[in-house]
């Protein structure tokens, strides 16, 4: 009897003492690693690393490996081998990497000797805790709405000439801010929450000032020709087609009627947007890609008539650090989605697109940081 509870007794100080504690180089509260044992040996779910050093871990079926990026870099594993990959290195981990169940079981020495010593600056294992400086997190949390025009410069003009694209663009932001806010974790700034000119360069200014991880640009169109309808969405480029340069152009003409005339244009050109070109080249194809996503929730949720995903070379555009699209919701000129526009229900529509556009982007974009 007294046997068996002394058995008890080492179990549990041995199931105690096999969780791994992490301590942080910062404020951050401690975290506890959970180990299981399998094949009587300490395993950890591989998702405890995302709780502990924000890792991002994805697996690749079709190579049987996991990949898992700590810190900014890339650690490589294979399915039932007990090696790792780290740039040019290998490590033995001495136990193999599980896959059980759907989920991914590391050895604890995993945590104990190698982490360490991959990450010998920012990680330690002193009297059986491990020391981590604060881990990275670059996943998307603020995101800034910029709806456009505003004040002075009304936009697009209705057909029925009652409706202005500055004010539609302000009541889906704002909307969309709540929803945003509500459901997806994330902080949502506004360039203008009321009726008030603001110019382009501004916009952009606010959005890099305040470290936005996305910027989205709101707008309605318009066209010469009344049976235009449509949504489109717009990332940055200098290239042209004949068409993204009248929706441009129209986009543009703010500089040049509210902000100063050939003067102000000649400021946007020269230098500045050489850097702020090279800037968000770096985001072209997150851009694009962000831009897809929100087209695509957007025709499929309206039925709108599909005018794609184009390249433009919008001023608004040009001075962002981060991915950065330009919706155009539809054509007040047309007198069928001016109704659309202004009705609630529609605009409804708009706004869960918009949202599950964020949302899916989101997800990819958190997953490859
Ligand atoms: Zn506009």
């Amino acid at each position: 009897m007294r046997k068996l509870f002394i058995f008890i007794l080492l179990v549990i100080v041995s199931f105690v003492f096999a969780d791994v504690t992490v301590e942080y180089k910062s404020s951050l509260t401690p975290e506890v690693i959970k180990t299981v044992e399998i094949d009587s040996t300490d395993y950890f779910n591989v998702f405890e690393l995302n709780k502990t050093f924000k890792a991002n871990i994805s697996d690749d079926l079709l190579d049987q490996r996991l990949n898992v990026n700590i810190y900014g870099e890339q650690l490589i594993f294979l399915i039932d081998s007990s090696y790792l990959q780290h740039g040019s290195d290998y490590f033995n981990m001495t136990h193999e990497l599980i896959q059980q169940g759907g989920k991914y079981f590391l050895p604890a020495i995993f945590l104990t000797d190698l982490l360490p010593q991959i990450f010998s600056t920012m990680i330690s294992w002193e009297e059986n805790k491990l020391i981590a400086r604060a881990p990275i997190d670059n996943s998307i949390k603020r995101i800034v709405l910029d709806p456009g025009h505003g004040g002075k410069d009304p936009g697009a003009v209705g057909f029925s000439k009652k409706n202005f694209e500055k004010e539609i663009v302000l009541e889906l932001a704002l909307k969309l801010k709540k929803k945003l806010e509500q459901q997806l974790d994330v902080e949502v700034l506004l360039s203008r929450d009321k009726d008030e000119f603001v110019s382009l360069q501004q916009r952009t200014k606010f959005a890099n000032e305040n470290n936005a991880d996305l910027f989205i640009s709101l707008h309605c169109n318009a066209h010469r020709k009344s049976e235009i309808d449509g949504i489109e969405v717009y990332y940055l480029s200098t290239a042209k087609t004949d068409e993204a340069r009248a929706v441009e152009a129209m986009e543009n003409q703010v500089v040049y009627e509210y902000e100063g005339g050939q003067e102000a244009v000649k400021k946007y050109d020269d230098l500045a947007f050489i850097l702020a070109d090279m800037a968000q080249s770096e985001h072209l194809e997150e851009s694009y890609n962000l831009g897809a996503n929100l087209q695509t929730a957007l025709v499929s949720a309206t039925e709108a008539y599909d005018r794609g995903v184009k390249q433009a070379n919008f001023y608004v555009l040009r001075g962002a650090f981060m991915p950065s699209v330009l919706l155009e919701f539809g054509f007040l000129s047309n007198k069928e989605e001016e109704k659309k526009l202004i009705s609630s229900s529609y605009q409804e529509k708009l706004i869960d697109s918009v949202f599950i556009g964020i949302r899916d982007f989101k997800m990819k974009y958190d997953q490859m940081q």
